[in-house]
This record gives structure tokens, sequence and C-alpha cells, in this order.
């Protein structure tokens, strides 16, 4: 194994124990990235940008800083690099959110995230691919090609944030940041063998997100193990006052959890198996890997207990018409006017500034963005408002209340990510119900706000990762850190190793 593989293959807290011994520079970690994103990138796609120059700087100036003996404020993960869903607005490095009508905007600020990161000493390796204004579960929706799937190329690694997801299965990246709606984090980690987390609503930032649905919308960390998740989302969560609805508590507590839950005990905790979401529909293999999971936690002492959440199954639909009401309001703002792309209409058509603007959304979006503008204006009309948008709030507020009574009797629901592992490119793309179908066991956290991770549980059937998803009470997000970590100690004992490092990598030096 050359240097570089057995740089990237650690695990980041691994990454940061040798930055801390000095073992290693964080420029030498930044170079082992750049080095397997060179390589990976022709057969992945997981990057639209990268910013190998910055990152580097980042680097020097943290070794720089910890050479001199200014590390009083080192935060866990000074010195590890990570990648950003292009979602997410960075200073001077060009954000598209994956469409047309962004191509070449640069930003002027940094999203609240991105300035916690610099502040943490962690160089930005550069921007990930996505569904176009992360609308889509495949990365197909890019408008710059899609990501491709490191455990078999030929499939997606899931949506939005394929991406992020591939980049840190792939080692291109050992953390990244994503966004979560309906599970654009979780769904991906489940496709690519990786750790993905949506926080609670409002306890990361999201100042600087690029709004698609803002009610649901959430930024958190993807990363291959618990413990690296944990520790990532302790440096970004924090209230933010720029952030109205970034709620003022402590961030709690989760990297400790994450370190108890690896002592595999889990008496007293309470696990509740959420009837609505199993069984039926669940590719054979996707079932089998989330019953043994199960097991596992009731032999390291959990109580499972099954439960009904009856509302759960109306979610779906619930989403598929907030969302889009959401999406026609934010993306309004790209008319051509203030950034992004221009398109005049052509000479024989009045040039006013409403033709300006049709002709702009119309060459700037891709068919999924216009489908879901089209669906939210209609959902919001005059006429249909109290049909659609109205009855879907409701629906709303009943899983709400499902939650809350679930909770009542249980830590922590455990369900699967997703029903299926990564399909084949083009297999969903004429039928977006088809598509949308892949978000069903994601959507009703992002629904109640309530925070929510994926974890991998091994290989299904043919042999592609398979998620297992904890979702815990709002503002508890430690609660799900432990029996997740659990979960994945035990897991890699069954499987002989974390179920990323039997990745095939013939991109990496051997
Ligand atoms: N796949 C879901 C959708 O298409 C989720 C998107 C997201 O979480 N950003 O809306």
């Amino acid at each position: 194994m050359t240097d570089t593989t057995a740089l990237v293959t650690l695990t980041a807290a691994q990454m940061a124990a040798k930055i801390k011994s000095g073992e290693v520079s964080s420029r030498e970690l930044v170079e082992a990235h750049l080095s397997v994103i060179d390589s990976a990138e022709p057969s992945i796609n997981a990057f639209l940008k990268l910013a190998g120059d910055s990152a580097l700087e980042q680097a020097d100036a943290f070794d720089k800083k910890r050479a001199a003996g200014d590390t009083e404020d080192m935060s866990e993960l000074a010195g590890v690099p990570i990648a950003i869903k292009d979602m997410i607005v960075t200073k001077g490095i060009e954000t598209t959110a994956a469409s047309k009508i962004l191509q070449g905007w640069v930003p002027p600020y940094d999203a609240t995230v991105i300035t916690k990161l610099k502040a943490a000493g962690m160089p930005l390796l550069g921007k990930t691919n996505l569904d176009e204004f992360a609308q889509g579960s495949s990365t197909e929706h890019s408008a710059y090609g899609p990501t491709h799937n490191p455990w078999d190329t030929e499939r997606v690694p899931g949506g939005s944030g394929g991406g992020s997801a591939s980049a840190v299965a792939a080692f291109e990246a050992p953390l990244a940041l994503g966004t979560d709606t309906g599970g654009s984090i979780r769904q991906p980690g489940a496709l690519t063998g990786t750790v993905g987390v949506k926080p609670t609503y409002g306890a990361v930032s999201r100042f600087g997100a690029i709004a698609m649905a803002s009610s649901l919308d959430q930024i958190g960390p993807v990363s291959r193990t618990v413990l690296d998740a944990a520790l990532l989302q302790e440096i970004i969560g924090g209230h933010d006052v720029r952030d109205s609805t970034s709620i003022p508590m402590k961030v709690p507590a989760m990297a400790a959890a994450a370190r108890q839950g690896a002592k595999r005990d889990l008496k007293g905790m309470k696990v509740g198996l959420v009837k609505e979401l199993s069984g039926e529909g669940y590719q054979p293999g996707v079932q089998a890997r989330f019953n043994e999971a199960v097991k596992l936690l009731q032999d390291m002492g959990a109580q499972v207990v099954e439960l009904s959440c009856p509302h759960f199954e109306y979610a779906l639909g619930a989403y598929y018409i907030i969302m889009p009401s959401e999406v026609s309001s934010n993306l309004a703002r790209y008319d051509g006017m203030r950034y992004g792309l221009r398109v005049m209409p052509p000479a024989d058509v009045p040039q006013t500034a409403a033709n300006m603007m049709a002709y702009t959304r119309e060459a700037g979006f891709g068919d999924e963005v216009k489908r879901r503008i089209i669906l939210g204006t209609y959902a919001l009309s005059a006429g249909y408002y109290d049909a659609w948008y109205g009855s879907a709030q409701k629906v709303r507020t009943l899983i709400i209340e499902d939650f809350n009574e679930a909770f009542e009797q249980v830590d922590t629901l455990v369900v699967p990510t997703s029903p299926t592992t990564a399909f084949k490119f083009g297999e969903k793309m004429d039928d977006p119900l088809a598509m949308y179908m892949n978000d069903i066991d994601t959507i009703p956290a992002n629904l109640a706000g309530t925070p929510a991770m994926s974890i991998p549980a091994g290989l299904s059937d043919d042999g592609l990762p398979v998620g297992f998803q904890f979702i815990a009470p709002q503002k508890r997000d430690d609660v799900m850190y432990k029996p997740a970590a659990a979960l994945e100690a035990a897991l890699n004992e069954q499987w002989g190793g974390p179920i990323w490092k039997s990745l095939k990598t013939p991109w990496l030096a051997k």
C-alpha cells in the first residue's frame, strides 16, 4: 500500500490524531486527497469544482499555526480536509447548485457552516455534484452530468447529494457536507455505504445554504464512520443569528455519545420499529440486512418494540405538495436580473423584462426543476390552495403527532433508509413517481424536523450497500449517535471490518 492509499483510507478521527501527534501535516493530507481525486474523477465525477490551490493554502496556514504551538483552540478535526455540496455557498469558489442558471456565479460570502469549517482549520477540497437545486434521488438531474457510484460505476449514487457521498466512499475526501430536504444526505449514504446525518431542523445554520424548500432544508455531515459524523456535526452546529429558524441551544454531546456507543452496551434503550415502513415493497436483501441489524441491537441489550405511525403513509404525498410549493417561491429569484444566466429573447420577440425572464428560465432550468415549479405554482394558486397546500400542511401536523406519540414510548426509531440498493442509470428517469418513491423512508423526519441518520448495514445479495436509519426526537441528536455507533461496531465484527473498506478501488495506487 502506498503512503497515499494508507492515508486516505483512515477515518477522519484517525487523520486528526496523526496531525496532532505531528506524524502527518495538513498539507500532506490535502495532497493525498487531491491525487486520489485526480485518478478517481474520470470514473466517478463527484466534483463540479476543485479548489486545490486554496485548500493547500488553508492547509499551510494551519500547519504554520500548529508548528508555532498555537493549538489551544484547535478543533477535533483540525487540519482534516472536507468536500462541500455545491448547494452551499463558498466565497470565491463558483457555486452553481448543479444548474445552468447559476453557471459562473462566484459567491461574495461564505455560508455560516463554511465560516465554521475555516475557523476549525479544515481545508475545503472543492464543490460536489448534485441533482439540480437538490431535486432528485440519483444525481442524474445535474446539469453537468451524473455522479457514478464507486460500488458499480454503471449505477447511481443516490441523490441529490450523490457527489458528496461518492467522494467520501471513493476516498476522494474523508468528510463532506450535504443538504437534506427529503433525504438527500441519507439516501445517497445508503446507496454508497457511507454515513449521512440530517440534524434537527434548526440545529445547523442554513445561512448560505441555497434554498430549495426552506421549512425542510437542513445541512448535515457525510462521513465513513459514526464518530466522524458526530465530530463534524459538533463543529458546524450551533445557534446563528443570521438564520431566523436556528435554535438557540447547546450543541448536543454527539461525539461522547458515539464513543459511549462503541462500547456496545444498549441496556435500557428502547428502540421502535415503524410497522408502516418495512416489509412489502422492500428489496429482499435490504429487508434481510435490516432485520439482522435489529437483532444486533437486541443482542446489545436494546428493547425493541413494534409501533405504528399511521400517517407516515401520507408523508410522501404531503412532501411532494409542500416541497414544490416552497421551491416555486424560492426559485423565483432566478430571473436573469440579479445573478447567473441571462438569455435575451431573439430579435423578433419584444425585448421586455418579462420575455427576458421567460427565456432565461427556459434555458437555465432543467426539466425536473421546471416540473416542480409548475406543480408548486399550481398547488399554491388561489382556487387550489386549501385543497392541496392546506391539506398537506394538516398531514404534516399529523405526522409530527405520530412522532410525538412514538417518542413517548421509545428513545429512537429505526427504519430502512431506502427500499432498494443503487439502481442503474436511466432506470427511473422516465418515471418521476418511481424516482420519488426512493424518498419514502427519509421524508417523515424532514416533515417533522427530527434528526435522522443512515449508517451502512452491510451488503445486499447484489453486493451493493444497504442503509439503516435511526430517528431521534428533536434537539436530541445525541440520542441516535449512541445506538448508531454500537450497531456500527457490531456490524464491523460481523462483516470482518467496515463495509467501506471492502470497496474495490482501482483508482487507488496499490
Ligand atoms: N430526493 C428528494 C427530492 O427529490 C430529496 C431532495 C433533498 O433532500 N434535497 O426532493
